[in-house]
C-alpha cells in the first residue's frame, strides 16, 4: 500500500497489555529475521527514524533513543569517581555501551547480549548506536547474561540492565537470583541499573523486581524520564546501590569537567530525574528508599 508519493504507507503498532496501542509511520522495512529468541526488525519510520523492534516491541528509535541512554548510563557513571569498569547486559542496539563509552575514565565495557542477530540488525541499520561495539574498550559476548553472572569472577564499578520486559530469556533478568550474582560482581561501592519499565502500566512488575533487589543493595531508588516511543511516554531504571548516594554523592562538577555534550541529560536533570510523583512513591512504598533531597 503506497501514498502519492509512491511511499509504504503502513503503519508499524505496538500493543501494551491488550489496552493501549502506539502506531508509528512506516516507510520500508530494512531488516526483518526471526533469531533463536525473537522476531528482530529494523523499519525506517516517517517520523522516528529507523526503529528496531523485538516481537513487535518498540526496543529504540534513532529520534528518542539518546533520552534513555544518557540516562542509563551517565545517571550511574557521573555519580560514581572515576568509574573503571562497567557491564552491560543486553542493550545489542549499542547505544548504552556508546553513552558508556564516552566516559574517559571507563577502561573496560563488557557487554552481554543474548542475540546475535539483534547486534547484526544494528550494525548494519542503527550505526549512530552500534558505532560503539568496534570501541577496543569494548568486549562483546554474545551470551545470556543470566548464565554469564552466575559463572563471572570478575569486578565492576557499575552494571546497567538494558534489556527487554521480563519475557521470555528477560524474564529471569528481573529475579532474585539474577540480582544476588550481580551484587556479587559489584565493587564495594558498586551501582546496579535496571530498566524498570512504565510506573503507569507497570507497578506491579516494579514492585517484584524491587523487592527481589532489596536484600543485596544498601539503597534501592527509581528515577524516571520521558520517552516518544514507549506505553506511556513515562519510563524508569532502578538504582540499587552499595554505597553511593545518586544526590549526596553526584557531584555536578564531574558533568562539567567531563565536557560531555549531551541532549537531555545534565545535572539538573540528574536530581529532578529522582523526585517523585505521589502515584509513583505510594505504588512502591516500603520497597524503595527515599533520595534526600
Ligand atoms: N531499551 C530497550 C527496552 O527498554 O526494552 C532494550 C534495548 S536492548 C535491544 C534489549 C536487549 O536485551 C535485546 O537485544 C535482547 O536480545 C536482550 N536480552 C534479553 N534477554 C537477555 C538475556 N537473558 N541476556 C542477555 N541479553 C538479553
Amino acid at each position: 500500500m503506497t501514498d502519492k508519493n509512491d511511499k509504504l504507507n503502513l503503519w508499524v503498532t505496538e500493543t501494551h497489555k491488550d489496552i493501549v496501542s502506539m502506531g508509528f509511520r512506516a516507510e520500508e522495512t530494512l531488516f526483518s529475521k526471526i533469531s533463536e529468541y525473537q522476531q528482530v526488525d529494523v523499519i525506517k519510520t516517517a517520523g522516528h527514524g529507523g526503529m528496531l523492534l523485538n516481537d513487535g516491541i518498540v526496543m529504540v528509535s534513532e529520534r528518542d533513543e539518546f533520552v534513555y541512554h544518557e540516562m542509563i548510563a551517565h545517571v550511574p557513571l557521573f555519580t560514581l569517581a572515576g568509574p573503571e569498569r562497567v557491564l552491560i547486559i543486553g542493550g545489542g542496539d549499542g547505544g548504552t555501551a556508546r553513552e558508556v563509552l564516552r566516559h574517559m575514565t571507563v577502561k573496560r565495557v563488557v557487554m552481554v547480549e543474548i542475540d546475535a542477530v539483534v547486534v547484526e540488525a544494528c550494525k548494519k541499520h542503527l550505526p549512530s548506536m552500534s558505532g560503539s561495539l568496534d570501541d577496543p574498550r569494548l568486549e562483546l559476548l554474545i551470551e545470556d547474561g543470566v548464565k554469564f553472572a552466575e559463572k563471572c569472577n570478575e569486578t565492576f564499578d557499575a552494571v546497567l540492565i538494558d534489556s527487554t520486559d521480563p519475557i521470555g530469556p528477560a524474564q529471569p533478568l528481573f529475579d532474585k537470583e539474577f540480582y544476588e550474582n550481580i551484587s556479587g560482581l559489584l565493587s564495594d561501592n558498586g551501582i546496579m541499573i535496571s530498566q524498570s519499565e512504565s510506573p503507569f502500566y507497570d507497578p506491579e512488575i516494579q514492585r517484584s523486581m524491587f523487592s527481589n533487589q532489596r536484600p543485596f543493595f544498601k539503597k534501592v531508588h527509581i528515577y524516571t524520564f520521558s520517552t516518544l516511543t514507549y506505553p506511556g511516554g513515562l519510563w524508569s531504571f532502578g538504582f540499587a546501590s552499595k554505597g553511593p548516594c545518586p544526590i549526596k554523592d553526584f557531584d555536578p562538577g564531574r558533568v562539567k569537567d567531563s565536557k560531555l555534550e549531551t541532549r537531555y541529560y545534565n545535572p539538573d536533570v540528574h536530581r529532578a530525574s529522582f523526585a517523585l510523583p505521589e502515584f509513583i512513591k505510594n505504588d512502591l512504598a516500603g520497597l524503595i528508599d527515599p533520595v534526600p533531597f
